[in-house]
């Protein structure tokens, strides 16, 4: 069979493939977890090389990006010491010469360079100290190779130093490249993507693709190549999510009959506010989902304040109402005491008896509550992760929210589904908006709600941006609030690296706060995550309770934490904040019916990414912008929450500029399946096997099989 010669081809060990021989081999493995012929071919280039293109030293600025150049080089010379410790050198052409500065890679880079060569230079000039130069550029002998000059596009590869001593750098790989793809037939490479989509796409087949994103004869075949790897990539995703949600709702769900006392009483004696148009709308498609007879897997995405809370109230009371449990995680232990704190009044009333468990409560009172859910005695468990824990067992779980989505995994999600034979409904709710093409990867295998409208009322809160020199006049304004009888806020950035640092900042910020508002006038708070839950208890109400009017903290109360009274946040350094962070503490405020602002402090020094997310927050207000701008700054490797999600483990793709292929991709999914749900025509062999063997590592896929 044609795949079984493929797979072969594919798995071979790399120790086999000339030039790579045990030493070699043991590097890619270990540095680059490449361990066979087609783990290499998965090593994709970073940057491509016009090869046909030179510049002259006479011609380069510091706008250019990646240039090549031919010359020779001179004055060699390592300079300082320990970390300053550099190599640099000239490069000269007949037009003039520029300096080249190494940092690292010294001793191997010294052992290949030589006077006597003319180079071929590829590097980026930059601007150093008004002076151009290039560091780290790739060279490489004129005179090598000769025989065969290459035309057309190079490609260029990221490697690791270890791997640069045993001569794998760029052009190391390159030349593996080659020897590879002189062996490589296309019956090694399977097509896996119907005939119809590439068609449909205008996308080059495998064979093709593998072969020009390596070594592409011009740049439009390279173009192609990627293009057709990226569609790829993301079309498996999508139609592993969307088989995913094929799979589920062929199972049966919960179904809530009625909706009736419980749920009526509360809706005309409990619920303080009109609800939103928004909040109704979303309300009537849980309502469609708990009655359809399968699992409801949403998504609600709404901005801060948004009212997304009394949301998941009311679709749990649905569940409640018909005698199923229900239970709401938070990914912190101060988010699910607020929750508490907020809906215990509501739910009194109507005698709904709910519990809280979290990782610090205390055993006697734990063990109250797990007998409580098991025998059904509880109605409502409110709680952090430690819901998940194997020994809360439920009489029947009807029914779960999971606040703030975004700090929890795929499996986590997965892991409350078996909290009950038959799976309980699950709304997911994101803290701030997350863009499209990231929620289409993320959670593309769940429907999507929008609260789309903020409750009335609402006056957009003013934000600006002031320097460490403003501070006595941010000062002033702060006790006028004061005077009005509104409560401050004052956070101060704690990234984890440095925590016991960055306590000291918050530690001197608290006392210098208490300095300039003393007693007995100002009460001030201070909330940390160093601190016992009791003294955070304490220190939170107080400051609910408008006993003290400022809050000193850290980033502890950036989720969810509400207190309508509160007008002004005031972030310190805010230049250390992620944009959707900032989102997220502004949205701390604004939550009464007085304007309330948010003053963002940051030192002069600012990068030009610091800068664009100040701008970005002092000109809008909407979460949905805001998390594009944040997409395309940091792109979505470092976006919160996609780390752990394990979902987005892209080769090739890149979500924040990768849109529209990510909607061709999920189209082209749809359309597939709903035609072949279950990839059984001979169309769709070739995908049918690429997805199997892409799932054998991968027990929680394997929920698909
Ligand atoms: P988020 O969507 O950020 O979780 P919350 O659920 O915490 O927002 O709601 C923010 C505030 O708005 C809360 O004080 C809540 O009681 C209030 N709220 C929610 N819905 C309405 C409404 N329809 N009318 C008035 N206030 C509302
Ligand atoms: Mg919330």
């Amino acid at each position: 069979m044609q795949s079984a010669s493929a797979r072969t081809f594919l798995a071979t060990p790399i120790e086999f493939l000339k030039g790579v021989g045990p030493d070699r081999a043991e590097i890619l493995k270990k540095e680059a977890q490449i361990f066979t012929f087609g783990d290499l071919l998965k090593l994709y280039p970073y940057r491509y090389i016009d090869r046909t293109q030179f510049y002259t030293v006479k011609q380069i600025d510091n706008t250019q990006t990646f240039i090549q150049l031919k010359g020779k080089i001179k004055n060699i010379r390592e300079i300082g010491e320990g970390r300053g410790r550099r190599l640099t050198a000239v490069f000269y052409d007949e037009t003039g010469q520029i300096e080249l500065v190494w940092f690292q890679g010294i001793k191997w880079i010294l052992k290949t360079l030589n006077t006597r060569d003319l180079y071929v230079l590829y590097g980026k000039p930059s601007l150093f100290s008004s002076k151009l130069n290039i560091t780290h550029p790739d060279l490489e002998p004129v005179n090598e190779n000769r025989s065969t000059p290459e035309k057309g596009y190079r490609a260029l590869y990221n490697t690791s130093e270890k791997m640069k001593v045993k001569s794998l750098d760029s052009k190391g790989i390159s030349k593996l490249m080659k020897t590879l793809l002189e062996q490589l037939k296309p019956e090694h490479i399977i097509e896996n993507l119907p005939q119809d989509i590439l068609s449909k796409y205008k996308l080059v087949d495998r064979y093709n693709a593998v072969k020009n994103i390596h070594l592409p004869a011009s740049l439009s075949l390279q173009e192609q190549a990627v293009k057709r790897l990226k569609f790829e990539e993301l079309f498996m995703i999508q139609l592993n999510l969307l088989q995913l949600k094929i799979i589920r709702q062929r199972e049966k769900g919960i179904v809530f009959e009625k909706v009736d006392d419980k749920f009526h009483r509360f809706y005309h004696e409990a619920l303080p506010f009109e609800l939103t148009n928004a909040q109704k709308r979303v309300l009537k498609e849980i309502r469609r989902d708990t009655l359809a007879g399968i699992q409801m897997n949403r998504l609600l995405q709404g901005d801060v304040g948004s009212g997304k809370t009394i949301v998941s109230l009311l679709a749990m009371l649905m569940g409640i109402n018909n005698g199923y449990q229900a239970a709401l995680m938070a990914p912190t232990e101060i988010l699910a005491q607020q929750h508490y704190i907020g809906l215990k009044e509501m739910t009194d009333k109507i005698g709904i008896k709910m519990a809280i468990l979290t990782g610090s409560s205390r055993s006697k009172e734990r063990k109250n509550i797990l007998k409580g859910i098991e025998t059904g005695e509880i109605d409502l468990l409110l709680g952090t992760h430690a819901l998940l824990e194997d020994d809360v067992k439920f009489k029947n779980l009807g029914i779960v929210v999971i606040d703030e989505q975004h700090r929890f995994g795929v499996a986590q999600r997965a892991k409350l589904w078996k909290k009950n034979t038959t799976a309980p409904h699950i709304l997911v709710m994101t803290a701030t908006p997350i863009p499209r093409t990231l929620a289409m990867t993320l959670y593309g295998d769940l429907d999507v709600s929008v609260l789309d409208e903020l409750p009335p009322g609402r006056k957009p809160i003013k934000t600006v941006h002031r320097f460490e020199s403003q501070r006595i006049g941010v000062f002033d304004f702060i006790r006028e609030e004061i005077k009005k009888e509104r409560q401050i806020y004052i956070v101060y950035p704690l990234i984890e690296e440095s925590e016991k640092l960055d306590l000291v900042d918050l530690q001197n910020g608290f006392e210098s706060i208490s300095r300039s508002f003393p007693l007995p006038e100002y009460n001030v708070s201070i909330l940390h995550g160093r601190m016992k839950s009791e003294a955070k208890d304490y220190e939170m109400a107080r400051f609910v309770k408008g006993e003290t009017q400022i809050m000193v903290a850290t980033t502890v109360i950036e989720v969810g934490v509400n207190v309508p009274n509160a007008s002004v946040m005031i972030i310190e350094n805010a230049e250390r904040f992620g944009l959707s962070q900032l989102h997220q503490l502004r949205g701390r405020v604004g939550r009464g019916a007085e304007q309330s602002f948010c003053i963002l402090m940051s030192s002069f020094k600012l990068s030009n990414e610091a800068k664009t997310r100040i701008k970005t927050m002092t000109e809008t207000n909407d979460g949905f912008k805001i998390a594009e701008v944040d997409l395309q700054l940091r792109g979505p490797g470092d976006m919160e929450g996609t780390q752990q999600s394990g979902t987005i483990d892209l080769k090739i793709a890149n979500l924040a500029t990768d849109g529209p292929i990510i909607e061709e991709a999920r189209k082209a999914a749809i359309a597939l399946l709903e035609a072949d749900t279950n990839l059984e025509s001979e169309e769709n062999s070739g995908l049918k096997y690429f997805l199997q063997h892409q799932k054998a590592g991968s027990s929680f896929w394997r929920k698909i099989s």
